[in-house]
């Protein structure tokens, strides 16, 4: 934390982090909220912790796919807290649960670092804990739930923990990485229905608990159901945009993502641009003609790496179908756009791939590529415009003798 993050999300966090930890010391210590129950609190930490090991697997999986989803399945047994326990013990609740995960899911996962989810535990604890509190406040804890008034606690419950929850981590998302989009800050529509069934399971999970603990399995096997749900649809919108024999952005996540920086680049007004090349390598069928289609595949891969590794991480890399690749490379200026095809045209140039068959390996080397390049705004106002004065530049590389840059 201390060596990458901005200071505004340190001071946030920590922030976040002494307030959850003092209200619950205070809490526990003033025995604020009513009486201690033991017995609930170790049901839900057995629940929470037998269904988190029921859904490791995807869980992990789940998070190393996901960029930044803070939908959390965990919730349901807030919930049932946030009605059946006093404050501070739903805030030690979310401690026990999330560290468990991090013992048992996210250790594992090194793409994100700890204090993030450091900052998640804390979130979740004053969730609970404003929740918990409202109920505490205003007299309704051990309300029976089956009574109007109990099923207005539990609503209450809900909203409160879903709002602080979704303002808290809209901030914490904003501070750590500027973003300012609606579905970057609170998820779309959709992760947002996903937070209301887990809701509507806690709910109903506090319900059971109370009146018939064992009624408790129905709400475990729909919520491991969601789980899995929630998996397949991240497998899914992956496989939508990226090109299976590359993994680079496929026709339509290329076109998506081009569309968004135009956008982006038209909003912003004068000033900005951004290039496309239009990649074409040379005389490919001979490749396939001589060592047949499987090879044919495998150099294109090769080529694929070839091309990302010699722009920068935020380039757009696709490839349009065929042995046609695309980049779109925003906010660069008309003299780095040459020196960057002539990277791309020398990188390939210089490949050498080296690919085993059943009857040996082959080298293939001597590959090369024509290159068509334009710029927004330069070319014309349009996505189109572009692509298509970078595809009749790359007409020409072809006509003037291959293995060459065009404007
Ligand atoms: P040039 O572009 O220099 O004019 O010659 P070329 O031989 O590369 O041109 P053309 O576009 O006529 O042929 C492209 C060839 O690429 C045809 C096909 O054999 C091969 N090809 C297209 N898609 C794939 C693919 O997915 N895998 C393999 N192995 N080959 C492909
Ligand atoms: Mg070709
Ligand atoms: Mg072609």
């Amino acid at each position: 934390m201390w060596g990458g993050a901005k200071n505004r999300w340190i001071a946030y966090a920590l922030g976040c982090e002494l307030l959850a930890v003092v209200a619950t010391g205070a809490a526990l210590a003033t025995g604020f909220g009513g009486p201690v129950r033991p017995g609930w609190f170790a049901v839900l930490v057995a629940l929470g912790v037998a269904q988190a090991e029921m859904s490791r697997r995807i869980e992990r999986l789940r998070r190393w796919m996901s960029g930044q989803t803070h939908i959390n399945v965990t919730s349901v047994w807030y919930l049932a807290g946030v009605v059946l326990l006093p404050p501070a013990w739903v805030a030690l609740l979310a401690v026990v649960l999330y560290s468990h995960l991090w013992v048992r899911v996210w250790r594992q996962v090194r793409t994100r670092p700890a204090h993030r989810f450091v900052a998640s535990t804390a979130w979740a604890m004053l969730s609970c804990f404003a929740a918990s509190s409202v109920l505490a406040v205003l007299g309704l804890h051990g309300t029976p739930l089956q009574t109007p008034r109990g099923l207005f606690a539990l609503c209450l419950a809900a909203a409160v923990f879903e709002l602080v929850n979704v303002g808290l981590v809209a901030a914490g998302i904003y501070l750590y990485t500027s973003k300012r989009s609606a579905a970057d800050l609170i998820g779309t529509w959709e992760d947002n229905a996903f937070e209301l069934a887990t809701l509507c399971l806690g709910g109903l999970a506090a319900l059971a608990l109370v009146e018939q603990p064992v009624l408790v399995v129905f709400v475990v096997a729909p919520l491991l159901l969601l789980h899995r749900y929630l998996l397949l649809k991240q497998q899914l919108q992956v496989a939508a945009v990226t090109d299976e024999k590359t993994g680079l952005l496929n026709t339509a996540g290329w076109h998506e993502s081009a569309t968004r920086e135009h956008a982006r680049v038209q909003r912003r007004g004068t000033g900005g641009g951004f290039a496309v090349l239009m990649i074409d390598l040379d005389h490919f069928k001979r490749i396939n003609d001589t060592y047949g289609h499987l090879t044919g595949d495998d150099v294109l891969a090769a080529v694929a790496v070839a091309i990302s590794g010699s722009v920068r991480q935020g380039d757009t890399v696709g490839r349009f179908g065929g042995e046609e690749f695309v980049v779109l490379l925003p906010g660069i200026g008309r003299a780095d756009v040459l020196a960057i095809a002539e990277r791309v045209r020398v990188a390939v140039g210089e490949l050498n791939v080296v690919i085993s068959t059943g009857t040996g390996t082959v080298r293939v080397s001597g590959l090369s590529v024509s290159i068509g390049v334009a710029r927004y705004p330069d070319a014309g106002p349009t996505l189109d415009d572009v692509l298509r004065t970078a595809d009749a530049a790359l007409y020409r590389a072809k006509e003037a003798g291959r293995n060459q840059v065009a404007v």
